[in-house]
């Protein structure tokens, strides 16, 4: 018998009120079933908040370096328990081992930052323009935090949103994605481990349209953090609008590799391997266009031929894998959908193109690493998201070609530029329209201190992790002392 996983609500692993479950299988092999997972109600969601509203009383009141040091300790189970969890991940996610480590890992490095923030949370004291008056902003927590996540990165991306929502005090609602419930299940076990106060976590599991949805409408639930596809980012945002909710929207991309004349073209081809093929194509950073100069084009291609059809798929448990199933069945229907659309459109199936099978491919929902060669910008496959492993390459003139047709997609979240020329470089930094630039380095590959996100319809402004999460999930709050015993009149008395 398949074990029943629970949600974490009211300090309690509590049956579903639903009584339903869905399961979890292992993407590489369906025949492996890792558990089932429930398929909570809205009823589940509306009692999270409520004992969320009680936690975020206690937890607000906590004051901010003892907050860090419970995440300094869920760092230190995070380390103690990487392998585990990594193992865990791959099982349900599918991506290769080194990549859920990783993933982990970033856990890691978001946990020791927002421990360190603890101490620091500053506010400002400004001087006065009256005499005599004292100055100065803070931060207050906000409230509860309703976090919704994608089933790409499992454990960093509800990581990058939980701890500093944790940190400036507020208290938090989890609705991991529907494919990596086990991840999602022993993050918050971690988290009650570290002696985080289990009325300040909860974790509701289940459908995206109910249970994130009851999140999303209910008005005690000031706090949005929304990772997933533009769709469902428009559908969460019109919501939160109407509701005036502070909401921080990271959805997809269209990630674009220049390659140069003058580029290291080894160092090139591994950066494009990794990035279009790293995580089965589905990171929102992965790089689905590759925009060639025409004097390297045709090397370069064949360059890219002979090593993406070397690739050695298989469940990414098996410590040679280079490329693991893709999620889902619909989702391995969507990438093949794309390839025939390209097709029609006029591109040329370079290397792969169809489903893989074979062994112990025949029991998962593996997809051959392709490459689309002959692209033109303006085709489905140079502007649509696949979140698959399909390249799409294009063949361009100039710097400034290149620039336009990266520019040229409705998303905006990274960018990569391989070249030796450091004034070329410096001119890409300044125009490529993205939320972020690697130059001799794929489009993938954020760090935990550094601010993520894009531009365009990939987010709505806000960035995750660095130092600018931390004015996310606090309110700024002002407070004048005048001490001076007159009434000083603000932009009437100030010169006299
Ligand atoms: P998705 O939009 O299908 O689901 C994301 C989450 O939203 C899930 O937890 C889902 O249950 C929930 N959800 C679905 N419908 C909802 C609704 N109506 N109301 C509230 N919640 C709802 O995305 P996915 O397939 O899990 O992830 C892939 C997408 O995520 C890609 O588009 C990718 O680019 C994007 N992504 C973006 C970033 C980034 O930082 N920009 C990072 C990772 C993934």
């Amino acid at each position: 018998m398949p074990e029943n996983f629970q949600n974490f609500i009211a300090g309690e692993w509590v049956a579903p009120s639903t009584g339903n479950y869905f399961e979890n299988r292992n993407p590489a092999d369906w025949n492996d079933l890792i558990g089932c997972f429930p398929r909570s109600g809205p009823e589940d969601a509306t009692r999270a908040i409520a004992s969320a509203r009680r936690g975020f009383v206690q937890w607000s009141r906590t004051p901010a370096p003892l907050r860090g040091a419970v995440l300094q300790r869920v760092g230190e189970l995070l380390v103690q328990q990487q392998e585990a969890i990594a193992r865990a991940m791959t099982r349900e996610m599918g991506k290769v081992l080194a990549e859920t480590r990783g993933d982990v890992q970033e856990g890691i490095d978001t946990a020791f930052y927002a421990a360190s923030e603890g101490r620091r949370l500053f506010g400002r004291v400004v001087p006065s323009e009256l005499r005599n008056k004292w100055a100065m902003s803070y931060r207050r927590p906000i409230g509860v935090a309703g976090i919704i996540t994608p089933f790409n990165f499992p454990m960093a991306i509800p990581t990058w949103k939980m701890f500093p929502a944790l940190l400036c005090g507020n208290a938090v609602i989890f609705k991991p994605a529907e494919d990596v419930p086990h991840t999602g299940h022993l993050l918050v076990e971690v988290l009650l481990e570290a002696g985080l106060p289990p009325e300040v976590i909860q974790l509701v599991h289940g459908q995206g349209s109910v249970v994130g949805r009851a999140l999303i409408e209910h008005p005690e639930v000031p706090v949005i953090s929304f990772t997933g596809s533009t769709e469902t980012g428009a559908i969460i945002g019109a919501t939160c609008g109407r509701m005036h909710k502070r909401l921080s929207l990271e959805m997809g991309g269209k990630n674009a590799m220049i390659v140069m004349d003058d580029a290291d073209l080894d160092l090139a081809l591994d950066g494009v391997v990794w990035g279009a093929f790293g995580t089965t194509g589905q990171r929102c950073t992965a790089t689905s266009r590759l925009i060639l100069h025409e004097k390297i084009h045709d090397r370069f291609l064949k360059m890219l031929g002979d090593r993406a059809g070397t690739l050695r798929l298989g469940p990414g448990l098996e410590e040679r894998t280079e490329v693991g199933p893709l999620i889902h069945e619909e989702s391995r229907q969507k990438v093949d959908r794309y390839v025939g659309i390209g097709k029609k459109e006029g591109a040329a199936v370079l290397v792969g193109g169809s489903t893989a099978s074979g062994g112990a491919l025949d029991t998962g929902w593996f997809y051959q690493p392709t490459v689309l060669a002959g692209v033109n910008p303006g085709m489905r496959v140079a502007q649509e998201e696949i979140f698959g492993p399909v390249l799409s390459a294009i063949n361009v003139g100039s710097l400034d070609e290149a620039v336009r047709v990266n520019n040229d997609v409705p998303y905006g979240l990274s960018s990569s530029l391989y070249t030796r020329d450091v004034n070329a470089a410096f001119r890409a930094m300044a125009d490529l329209d993205n939320g972020i630039t690697y130059i001799n380095a794929p489009t993938i590959g954020a760090e935990a201190h550094l601010p993520f996100g894009g531009v365009k319809q990939t987010g709505n402004g806000h960035r995750e992790g660095g130092w600018e999460v931390y004015d996310f999930y606090s309110e700024t709050k002002v407070c004048y002392v005048d001490y001076s015993g007159q009434l000083q009149r603000a932009q009437i008395d100030t010169y006299d």
